[in-house]
């Protein structure tokens, strides 16, 4: 019989699939690893895993322990899967402006939520990185992975998401397309690729960072944004600015208009990082030829987004444009 033993044996080793109508007029091959397909739904089911693991093997989770992280997004998601699983309580922390949906997601897996006010500064006891500092503290046997700084979460991508590329390529893959949040994705993926290719003849991979415009990963401020999960204001341990070769800046115009094409043209429902992620990666494979082979990291799926960039009157509220269609499209006056 094939089947797995826990749900944890089933992440990773999510598939690449070719674009093929987005990618009009581009001569290389253009291929998305599909983090969606992981069972909590993102790429962040790797770190969670990782990181639980140092954790028991360092002694700082021990049976009956806590995992306390500030975090309303795919991380609490992994994290809340993972810790129910190893019989860990979790616990996460996150701003009040953060959706209920989100919470409610974290609640399904058995986690508590603590929410806290968006209006207060980030140094304050309120902050939710305060209120997470604090639980630590006054938890019996809680432990923090903290995914900004924890070695854990690059290393799970140089173990797994590296390995995972460069075996599906046959080593052929000639660019990696990923986006940046807390950096831990780009530097362990990169990482793996750059050593294992040094050598080739035709060269090392090349890694392209997207960013969202205004982020400070390619040179902004952090000014605000929309799409989510990607870029920073500050600079986070786990990037390391020598991985990419090339840092490209999409706005979020270009990431949600991406985002929606490649549901309507490709099949393939996604978060806008991936659009964003899928923009940068055209833009380089524009001037690349037939042999070059692109792949680019897409690290949730589209349902989580379904009130944002899929929703048509948010859009238009946001000041982004829609490919709505008129009446007058169906009766053909128009
Ligand atoms: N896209 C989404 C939707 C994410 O949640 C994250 C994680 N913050 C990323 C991309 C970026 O991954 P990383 O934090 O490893 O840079």
């Amino acid at each position: 019989m094939k089947y797995a033993s826990t749900v944890l044996d089933l992440i990773g080793n999510t598939p690449l699939v070719k674009l093929n109508r987005v990618t009009d007029g581009i001569k290389a091959t253009v291929l998305v690893k599909l983090e969606y397909l992981n069972p909590g739904g993102s790429i962040k089911d790797r770190i969670a895993l990782k990181m639980v693991e140092r954790a028991e093997e360092s002694g700082q989770l021990k049976p009956g322990g806590t995992i306390v992280e500030p975090t309303s997004g795919n991380t609490g998601v992994g994290l809340a899967m993972v810790g129910q699983l190893k019989g860990y309580d979790t616990i996460f922390v996150t701003p009040d402006k953060v959706g209920e949906e989100k919470r409610d997601v974290l609640r399904a897996y058995g986690a508590k939520v603590v929410v806290t006010p968006t209006a207060v500064a980030p140094d304050s006891p309120q902050s939710y990185y305060g209120v997470s500092d604090r639980l630590v503290t006054e938890i019996d046997g809680a432990y923090k992975p903290d995914q900004f700084s924890n070695p854990g979460a690059p290393d799970s991508h140089f173990e797994t998401t590296g390995p995972e590329i460069w075996n599906d390529t046959e080593g052929k893959l000639t660019h990696a397309v990923i986006s940046a949040g807390t950096g831990g994705t780009i530097t362990g993926t990169g990482r793996y690729l750059k050593q294992i290719s040094a050598d080739r003849a035709s060269g090392p991979v090349k890694i392209i960072a997207a960013d969202p415009d205004g982020s400070v990963y390619s040179g902004g401020t952090g000014r605000p944004y929309f799409v989510e999960g990607v870029g920073e204001d500050m600079w986070p341990g786990n990037y390391d600015p020598s991985v990419p070769d090339v840092v490209e800046p999409v706005t979020d115009a270009e990431s949600f208009e991406m985002t929606r094409r490649l549901a309507k043209e490709e099949g393939l429902l996604l978060g806008g990082s991936s659009g964003m992620a899928v923009v940068a990666a055209l833009r380089v494979a524009k001037d690349l030829g037939e042999d070059d082979v692109v792949v680019v990291i897409a690290p949730d799926g589209g349902r989580g987004y379904l009130a944002k960039i899929f929703n048509d009157q948010w859009m238009l509220d946001q000041g982004f444009t829609t490919d709505e269609y008129s009446a007058l499209d169906f009766i053909g006056a128009a």
